[in-house]
């Protein structure tokens, strides 16, 4: 399965965390990320990750544009709701064309472990 990976540098923790949890899940998925979160989850777990660019210079973007073209299969988007981010139109072109192709998009803690477990269950046919 092909997951995208993004955190927002407050959220990137979190995210490294969560993948630890779920390390063997994640190393039998093709997995991308924004640059500098895949960057952390390189350094941090060993796996490996597709970078596409850090979101502020077009990652997201380019995240996006791999969904239009049905080349990824959920997405997992630790978002940062207290901090204002410069490429906020590009994050919201991102959520609404995982709506527009019916993408899995977690974008919290809670509802990314429901998305795993979903998916997980759903690999075991
Ligand atoms: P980053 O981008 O992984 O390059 O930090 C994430 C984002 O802010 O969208």
């Amino acid at each position: 399965m092909k997951i995208a990976l993004i955190a927002h540098d407050e959220k990137k923790d979190d995210l490294l965390r969560f993948i630890d949890k779920h390390l063997v899940f994640f190393k039998n998925q093709e997995l991308y990320a924004t640059g500098t979160t895949g960057s952390r989850i390189i350094e941090h777990t060993g796996l490996d990750v597709h970078r596409c660019k850090s979101g502020p210079l077009g990652g997201d973007q380019e995240i996006g544009a791999m969904v239009a073209n049905k080349a990824i299969d959920c997405i997992i988007f630790f978002r940062d709701p207290l901090t204002a981010q410069p490429h906020e139109p590009d994050v919201s072109a991102l959520l609404r064309l995982s709506d527009v192709y019916d993408v899995p998009l977690a974008t919290n803690e809670g509802t990314a472990e429901a998305v795993l477990y979903h998916l997980s269950h759903k690999d075991r046919g």
